[in-house]
Order: structure tokens, then sequence, then C-alpha cells
């Protein structure tokens, strides 16, 4: 290590500041790229990543002007190539700070740490765990052929595997594989929810040690956070499981990646770097010459298109288990014609039969339905008047339990008026339907209904609500597991993952909204969706050949319940391609949302209408770069969907290409026209603006 006088810096800065988030520093002792110094910032000394070092001073400024690094933090080894590189490459791709991106990306209790503390945390973690493997069954022969061609082909792979398959058994063998092979070998695990598969982590650590395994996710405290991270940093930890930000964990001997549901929204993250981290997960497989392996039973169009066949421009392997584990068959799936029921029935009488037949035989039932609280407006039918909430453009949802009008979005709360705020009416009423009330409507139609045993039936909720306090979720779950509930209603929440053995029958209580959404990518969610929840039943193998997942719609031969009917994810994917291609919509297409917020929509679409305008005289005019106004559409500001939340309005504009290089450029000249323009009186009024690239929802 050489003593180089000039340092260039990641420190954490504004978010779009046009430095890049590197500052230069006149270092006085030894450093090399990667390891942590203080420097001052401003009044403040901050935490930073060395990113170069150099023996020229830097150009842009005189020397004088260059302030001094203080410290260094020692002991640690630094942060390797292939890291700075995902961090850097991050920043450029999602347009935010490197340094915004580097420093998020590392434990905040990095910040507080002197060199001894550090020292003494480090003393036992820089020796590779050992791994105790407890063996794992013995492997199906579909989890075996996908295990040999894991290890035939680099990848990257997308496994396509039923619910029930057994994906987790190959992870955990391809893991074990890895690190078998080279005694400092890491993996990472990444999952959606940790939270919602605390079983997943058991069952790691039950098969490789707990010693072996950390876990990263943003209901750790900050100090677990920091052990493990240092853990995995320094070597000693050789599995990372974790969410989305686990991609960043720095894991220096890395050989394998796998994204558990990766077509699962939640992977991208939804402010300051809107990184999706299945993405990265590719990216940084490359850099460290890891394997990558993805896998959904419903995968992400994006990546069912990327493992077409090779020869038609595919660039992933496509793996395949279609068969559940022992004699699993996958439920039975009913439509119920909802124009054939009771007007305004909320459950069908043959769903609300056979949901008693069930319960009759001590077997579990589970009612889903996206919407939480009692119900999602309150009417006065004399004047009118709906519980809007006055912040934002929606409806305060009903909440009955504690008589209150709540904002999703906001979160303002007020009592339940006793008669119409407009008129004085008595008369107000609840319209359309929450979780909160099914429960409550179930309860009273099921009254009658006697257990095996002659105790009367048990109904029981998981949502947002249910589930506010820390532990809540777990204890709920853990009931459910156990045979407390009969019948189980809540949102999406409780489709996802768990391993619930005894439920034999799931119904979608009102899907149809999605089929006819704003929202290209809705019919996809829901589709995922209703095959995750028809992964839920029947998942004992003596049970299986009766389970069943039934739907309520208005519309029974709609495609996508035709392609349900049939467990067919391939053919409803080939449809929705087709859809996409014709519309050149993602995956086709590549897309980026510039977003602003303001008072007013004025204000907020008259930034971005002047920045596209800005863009296309700038760019039209200098033919290096004129071909990027036809490779690039650029459509005019639109309100948000959401158009205004906590009295803020919120517009946004679309951006569209089929080259994804070609969109990035464009971004790069849209980032510096935004500067300009932000400074001009007229923009003033703007609160903030952000780039989403690859956006989730437009
Ligand atoms: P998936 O992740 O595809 O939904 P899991 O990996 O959870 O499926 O497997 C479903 C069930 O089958 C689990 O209880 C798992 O322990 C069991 N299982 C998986 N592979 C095997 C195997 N080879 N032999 C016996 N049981 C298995
Ligand atoms: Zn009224
Ligand atoms: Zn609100």
């Amino acid at each position: 290590m050489s003593t180089h006088p000039w340092i260039d810096v990641a420190v954490q800065t504004p978010a779009h500041s046009q430095i890049g988030g590197l500052l230069s520093y006149r270092c006085p002792f030894a450093v090399t790229p990667g390891q942590l110094v203080r420097v001052p910032l401003g009044k403040r000394e901050v935490l930073g990543v060395v990113w170069a070092v150099s023996d020229a001073a830097p150009a842009d400024m005189p020397a004088s002007a260059v302030r001094d690094a203080t410290g260094l933090l020692e002991g640690l080894p630094p942060l390797d190539a292939a890291w700075r590189q995902l961090v850097q490459f991050s920043a450029q791709y999602y347009q935010r700070s490197l340094g915004e991106v580097a420093l998020s990306a590392l434990p905040p209790q990095l910040r507080d740490l002197s060199s001894e503390q550090l020292a003494r945390r480090l003393k036992k973690q820089t020796q590779a765990a050992a791994i105790e493997v407890q063996a794992g069954p013995a492997l199906s022969e579909e989890q075996q052929t996908v295990l040999a061609q894991m290890q035939a082909n680099p990848g990257p792979f997308l496994l396509f595997g039923s619910t029930g398959s057994g994906k987790t058994e190959v992870y955990l063998q391809a893991v074990e594989r890895v690190l078998q092979a080279d005694p400092q070998a890491q993996a990472l695990l990444m999952v959606p929810e940790i939270n919602l598969t605390p079983q997943l982590e058991a069952r790691v650590q039950a098969r490789f040690g707990v010693d072996a395994v950390v876990s990263m996710h943003s209901g750790m405290t900050p100090a677990q956070r920091l052990k493990g991270w240092l853990s995995a940093h320094a070597g000693h930890a050789r599995i990372v499981l974790g969410t989305r930000m686990a991609i960043f964990a720095s894991m220096p001997h890395l050989k394998l990646i796998v994204v558990d549901e990766e077509h699962d929204p939640s992977y991208k993250q939804q402010e300051g770097a809107r990184y999706s981290a299945r993405d990265l997960a590719v990216y940084r497989g490359r850099l460290q010459n890891a394997q990558v392996l993805l896998a959904s039973a419903t995968p992400s169009l994006e990546s069912w298109h990327l493992s077409r066949p090779a020869d038609e421009g595919g660039r992933y392997l496509r793996l395949h288990m279609p068969s559940r584990i022992g004699t699993g068959l996958l439920p039975k799936v009913r439509r119920v014609d909802m124009n054939h029921q009771a007007k305004k029935a909320v459950l069908s009488a043959p769903l609300l039969a056979a949901l008693q037949e069930r319960v009759e035989r001590g077997e579990q039932c589970m009612l889903l339905l996206n919407r939480r609280g009692y119900a999602p407006v309150l009417h006065c039918a004399d004047c009118g008047w709906k519980s809007e909430c006055k912040h934002c453009s929606a409806f305060r949802v009903f909440h009955k339990i504690d008589r209150t009008l709540r904002c999703h979005h906001c979160g303002l709360t007020e009592r339940v008026p006793r008669a119409c705020p407009e008129c004085g009416n008595a008369d107000i009423a609840p319209i359309g339907r929450g979780t909160e009330q099914l429960e409550e409507h179930l309860g009273e139609l099921l009254a009658h209904v006697l257990r095996p045993d002659g105790s009367p039936i048990r109904i029981a909720r998981i949502d947002a609500d249910t589930t506010r306090l820390k532990g809540a979720l777990e204890s709920q779950l853990a009931s459910v597991h156990s045979g407390e509930v009969d019948i189980l209603v809540g949102t999406q929440m409780i489709a996802k993952g768990h391993d619930f053995r005894r439920i034999t029958l799931v119904a979608a209580v009102n899907p149809d909204t999605a089929l006819f959404s704003s929202d290209f990518r809705a019919p996809e969610r829901l589709f995922a969706l209703l095959m995750q929840a028809a992964g839920r039943a029947g998942r004992e193998a003596s049970q299986s050949a009766t389970s069943e997942m039934w739907v309520q719609t208005f519309h029974p031969t709609h495609p996508l319940f035709e392609a349900l009917k049939k467990h067919d994810y391939p053919a409803f994917a080939a449809s929705e391609l087709a859809e996409r291609t014709a519309a050149d919509l993602p995956p086709i297409s590549h897309q980026a949302l510039l977003r602003a917020d303001a008072r007013s929509q004025d204000v907020a679409q008259g930034l971005l209408n002047a920045a596209r305008e800005t863009l296309e005289a700038q760019l039209s005019a200098d033919p290096a770069t004129a071909d990027l106004v036809l490779q690039v559409s650029v459509y005019p500001a639109v309100p948000m969907s959401m158009q205004r939340v906590a009295d803020v309005e919120r517009a946004q504009m679309l951006l569209e290409s089929p080259s994804r290089m070609a969109l990035q450029k464009m971004l790069w000249h849209l980032h510096g026209v935004l500067h300009q323009l932000r400074s001009q009186p007229e923009h003033k009024g703007v609160i903030r603006w952000l780039v989403d690239v690859d956006p989730q929802a437009i």
C-alpha cells in the first residue's frame, strides 16, 4: 500500500447532485480503493468509501481548496472491485448519486465504529465458517435433472417450477454443492419478504449450521445488521439470506445467487435508487462469475421472455419442474359465474356450501380479497357525499372495528361522522367491501356450522390491519398452522409462500377488477397471485386429490381464467406477450418514468414538459444526438393515477424505447436538462423530481 496524496471518496450527497457523489481529498496516510475513510463535508465529518487514488491533483479545483481526509477505518478489508463496480453501475443505471448508493449499501452503525472496536468485532470473522451439512431428502428425478443442468451450464437460469415442486430443495442442494467445492465460497439466497418465510430461515440454518448463515432485511436492529454485514464482508458467513437490500451485501467469495419468487414486485425498491434486485442479481453474477438462479412458478414476463430459446435471442437457460413432490396434484380450479348469483351477493351459494362441507370435515379454507378495512367508501344516498380524503385523490376507507375513516395513502384518520357532513342525513352507508366486512359476513352466514367434534366454526383474518404489532403476523400464522382456524380471510399477504399443510380450498372472492385495470401489468400480477393462492391448497398429498381453487367472476370465460383452470402459465404468458408485443410494451420495449411533485399539477407538469421540449430541441440540433430523438419516445406529462397524496400533486412523463442503451443515453441528457431547468424561477415550485427506470407501475 503506497501513499497517494489525492483520493476520490464516495460520500452521501444529495440525490441528484451533479458531482455524482465523488469528492476529492488530500490524503495524509496510505490507502487503497475500497477502504473506508473519514472526511470533512461542510461542517461535519462523514464516512466515505475510497473510490480512486491518484498522484495528480484534481484538475477541476485549486489544490489549496482540497481538504484533508481525517482518518482511516483500519482493519477492515477493502470493499472489492466487484462490489464497487456493482454500486457504480447501479448509480448510473438508476440515475442516483454514487455516494448515495454506496453509503446506503453499508450498515449505518459502521459510521460510529472506531478502528479498535472494529478489530474486536472482526477477530473471529475472517475465518470462513465451516458448514455442517445435514443430509437433504433423496431428490426427485426433476430436481436431479435441474441440478445436473446447473452443473453443465454457466447460466443465468430461470427455474420454472410449480408450487410444491421442491424448488427450495434445489436451492439448498445447489448451495451445498457450491460451498462444498470451495471452502471459502459464499452464496446469496434472496426472498421477497423474509418475515413471511420464517420457516425458510430455520430450514437453511438447520441444513448448514447456525454459524454459517446470516440474514439481511429491514426488520433487523442496527446492531444485527452490522454484525451480519461484517460477517459476510470478512468472509465468515457462507450464506446470506435476505430481501432485496442483500443484493448489495459485500460478499468477496460469492459463487451463487438464488432469487426465489423472482416475479415478486417487492424486488423493486420504491424510493431512493429504485433498483431491481433481481436484475442486479444477474448483473452481479456476471461481475463476480457467480451462478444465478431465478425461480418462480409464475415467472415475470421479463424473465420468461429472456429465457426463450437461445436461437430466438434468449439469454437465460430455462429449467422446468412441472410436478408436485410426491403424488400431490394441483388443485382443481372452479369458476363461479357471478352473473347467475343473487344480485349483490358477496359469497355465492355454491362457495358457501363448499366452505361448510370442508369445515364439517375438519379441513381448512382460505378466502382472498384484495382490500382491507370494512368498506372502501362511506356514502350518503341523499346528497351523494362520499368519504373522500381532503389531502389525496382517494376515498378514506371505513374501518368498523374502531369506527374510523382512514386514508390508506396519507394516514389521515377520523371518527366516522354520525350523520352526513354535507346534508345531515343520518343514514350514511358503506359501499363495497373489504376483508373486515367479509370476515363479519362469513361469521353470520356460517354461524350454524359445527366442526367434526361439535365445536363452533372459527374464522380469522390476516391483513395489514391485524398484523401491525410486532410478532402479530407470526403468532397468527402459527395459529393457522396448528389448526386453530377453519376459515382464514385475508389480502394477498396470505397467498404468498406459506406452507399451510391443511388448507384444501382457496377462493378468490372478487378478482375481476384487475382484468380491466389501466396498469398493463395487472393481469400478470393477478395470474401470479391466483397461481400462488392455488399453490396453498392441497400441499398435503393425501388431501390434494380433493383440493380446489375457487374463482368468483363475472367473466368466467376470460382467457386468464381459462389458463388458470389448466394451470397453464406458458399459455397465459404467450397470450400476454402477444399483447405486449402488439402494443410495444415491456418486455418488448423498455421504459422509464420521470416524476415531479408540486403543490399544483400545472407546476409539476410544467417542469416535465419543459424538460421534454428542451431535450428534443437540444438533441435534434446536434447531429451526434439527433438519432436519439427517433429511438426514444418521450410522451407528454400526465397526472399520476394516484394524482394527489398528502396535498402534493404528482405528475409523470413516460420514456420508452426498444433499446435500453438509447433509453439510458436519453436519461443521461435529461438529467443535465433538469439541472438547468430547476434553477429557473418558473420551476421553483417543484418539490422534487425523480427518475424510475424499469418502473413496475405506470
Ligand atoms: P416449492 O418451493 O417448489 O414450493 P418446496 O421446496 O417447499 O417447494 O417443497 C415442497 C415440499 O416437498 C416441502 O415440504 C419439501 O420439504 C418437500 N420436498 C422437496 N423435495 C423433496 C424430495 N426430494 N423428497 C421429499 N420431499 C421433498
Ligand atoms: Zn348527505
Ligand atoms: Zn389521504
